[in-house]
């Protein structure tokens, strides 16, 4: 029994121009730290293409096709301000998404204890209709919604503690009484949505927001007191982690002030959570996190409190 990496290359050729700041140097620096010799337990899988009917477990038909249409043959086309595309986007994207979907497989066959995704682009920004912030498809929903569909599991519970609130994902978990969401993150902040007031149709919403110079103690404190006892009180059957990296004070695109120590923290709690709840099981997929080296160093503590779970 292991952890999993799920990895593809074409993450690497998503190209959205120079200067974006979700560029393929975050996979390629990431990678290159967990190559070293720590990290040679991981079970490496490639991230396989995902079916395209499966985004629609997410998605309109009307957003899937429009993705797919907007892909250049050559250059790039911006979907947004933010978000931008080039011709093998579509490939990473459904690899991404068939990367979290292999990943809840593994787990939920017991071939491994539980999985990292390393892709791009990340998930949590697209909603049911629209892509947005740097997000094509709802990475997470999807994986939770493969669990569910493909393995009968009924209640899946997301933890993102990305620096910005995942509005896609409860945007696709809001009126689900048995997918619930709950997220840390900086506010206010792009996207603007995240208010304690957003609980979702039943109380599966559980939104925590932190104001600007937050750090260690405040985003623990809101871990330990809130949303801890939320994941619990829910009684998921899997939970899948929006590891987001960018409220790393490090990070160029926020102002919270966590440490790298900090990601090693909640990620071991979060598998003692797994632990506790759903014998483990416990599926983590790439968000943010746009300083490259607090990105990698950040990453490699969340990998290494995977594997000490199956120590
Ligand atoms: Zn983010």
């Amino acid at each position: 029994m292991t952890t999993a990496l799920l990895y593809h290359p074409v993450s690497l050729l998503h190209d959205t121009g120079i200067h974006h700041p979700e560029s393929p140097l975050r996979i390629k620096e990431t990678l290159s730290v967990l190559s070293e010799a720590d990290f040679d337990a991981l079970d490496r899988r490639e991230a396989p293409v995902i079916d395209k009917a499966k985004l629609l477990w997410a998605h309109t038909k009307d957003h899937v096709d429009g993705v797919f249409q907007a892909i250049p043959d050559t250059g790039y086309v911006a979907i947004d301000g933010d978000t931008v595309i080039c011709k093998d986007s579509g490939e990473a994207a459904l690899r991404a998404a068939g990367g979290i979907c292999a990943a809840v497989d593994a787990v939920m066959n017991n071939e491994v204890d539980n999985a990292f995704c390393l892709s791009r682009p990340p998930g949590h920004h697209a909603e049911r209709d629209r892509a947005m912030g740097f997000c094509l498809f709802c990475n997470p929903a999807i994986g939770a919604y493969q669990a569910r569909n493909e393995h009968g599991l009924q209640k899946v519970a997301v933890i993102d503690f990305d620096v910005h609130h995942g509005n896609g994902t409860q945007d696709v978990f809001w009126s689900d009484p048995d997918m619930f969401y709950g997220s840390t993150h900086g506010s206010p902040l792009f996207p603007g949505t995240g208010s304690e007031g957003e609980v979702g149709v039943a109380g599966n919403i559980l939104n925590c927001p932190l104001p600007s110079g937050a750090g260690s103690y405040e985003f623990r404190k809101v871990m330990e007191d809130k949303i801890f006892p939320g994941v619990q009180d829910f009684r998921p059957e899997l939970i899948i982690v929006s590891a987001g990296f960018d409220a790393h004070r490090e990070d160029p695109l926020a102002s919270l002030n966590l440490e790298d120590e900090d990601f090693g923290w909640v990620s071991r709690r979060i598998v003692e959570l797994s632990q506790k709840l759903c014998q483990g099981r416990l599926v983590s997929i790439l968000e943010g996190g746009y300083n490259t080296h607090a990105l990698s160093r950040s990453v490699a503590l969340h990998v290494r409190a995977l594997m000490n779970a199956t120590d």
